[in-house]
């Protein structure tokens, strides 16, 4: 029996080497323009319609369009068609798609190349079957947490966008001849989920956490992904880090320098008392032992007090007039010789 050449390739408005992705894209932005509900009484959008289904039901199954790519590329859209010899039949799992258009759904030079004829029993035979389990993918999520918390551990919540097939079209777009009233058409269905993390003490920026089938949702049974969290560290006010390190710069006056002093600084924790040696410079670094962050597996990191000579923007009469004696008096040349 002859029938028309239907050229999907053309059909959809991609080339024969497209990708799954760009097949896919394509049949979406077409099946939206001319879904018979945005057209309606519109025959030949009704048509356009169906070629779109069908040319997206062989291109998009590798099984299918392999079989379809055996013609070759020479036939021509609408060229008077018949199956070469020995092309025989065979059993390719396919949806069903009468149900969608009322009957009918394929045409002729669809059946005559995937078969047809079938009754009600072996579609649904073939429609289970061509549900196949698959496990879910792995995903990924970058969460950013305090130098503190890092530092310390604890649980945290984050939410995630998780994108899954449309559990009403099971990403087709459509139900029931109509676009999916659960994701209009889109195919997939976006959902905030809830997740608790537990970061361990010693976390430290780029850290990786895996949690165990958390990732995307497997399809009919099959099992879910893994999500891997990306910890990011937010740029802390008063520390930089450096490895297990961390650095805090903290102002004194210059008598303190000169004359050495007991002052309280921060640290991760609270707060200790430093002694700062008679003479100290501006810019020199001083070590607080064992108070910086907390190690993986034990231990900690050190602090360093980076100190700032800082002066009276403001003095007050007195405070001008020490300084001035200070300055008669004082034997200290810091730029000569
Ligand atoms: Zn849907």
């Amino acid at each position: 029996m002859a029938v028309k050449f239907k050229d999907y390739y053309e059909i959809l408005g991609v080339k024969r080497d497209a990708t799954e992705d760009q097949i896919r894209q394509a049949f979406r932005k077409l099946a939206r323009k001319h879904h018979p509900d945005l057209n309606p009484g519109d025959k030949s959008a009704e048509e356009r319609f169906k070629e779109i289904n069908e040319a997206n039901e062989v291109l998009s199954d590798s099984e299918k369009r392999k079989r379809y790519d055996q013609l070759g590329a020479n036939w021509q859209n609408g060229a008077e068609f018949t199956p070469p010899p020995g092309w025989g039949r065979v059993n390719v799992d396919y949806e069903d798609l009468s149900s969608v258009f009322g009957g009918g759904g394929f045409s002729d030079f669809f059946e005559s190349l995937f078969g047809g004829g079938r009754s009600a029993g072996q579609a649904d035979a073939r429609r289970r079957s061509s549900r196949r389990r698959a496990n879910g993918q792995d995903a990924e999520a970058e969460m950013e947490i305090s130098l503190e918390d890092a530092h310390r551990g604890g649980r945290h919540r984050i939410t995630l966008q998780s994108v899954r097939v449309c559990p009403t079209c099971n990403g087709s777009g459509t139900a029931g001849g109509n676009v999916c009233p659960t994701c209009r058409g889109a195919g997939q269905v976006v959902s905030p989920k809830n997740i608790d993390v537990n970061i361990p003490p010693g976390a430290r920026e780029g850290s990786v956490i895996k949690l165990s089938k958390q990732g995307q949702s497997g399809q009919n049974g099959g099992e879910p992904g893994d999500l891997f969290i990306k910890l990011k560290i937010k740029p802390h006010q008063r520390f930089t880090v450096s490895g297990d390190d961390i650095t805090t710069e903290v102002p004194i006056t210059a008598s303190e320098a000169v004359l050495g002093s007991s002052i309280e600084v921060p640290t991760i924790d609270s707060k200790a008392e430093m002694k700062i040696p008679a003479g100290s410079q501006g810019g020199q670094r001083l070590r607080l032992k064992g108070q910086g962050l907390n190690k993986r597996g034990g231990g900690r990191g050190d602090q360093y007090i980076r100190l700032k000579i800082v002066v009276p923007t403001h003095p007050t009469e007195r405070e001008k007039q020490l300084y001035k004696e200070l300055d008669e008096t004082s034997q200290f040349k810091p730029r000569s010789g």
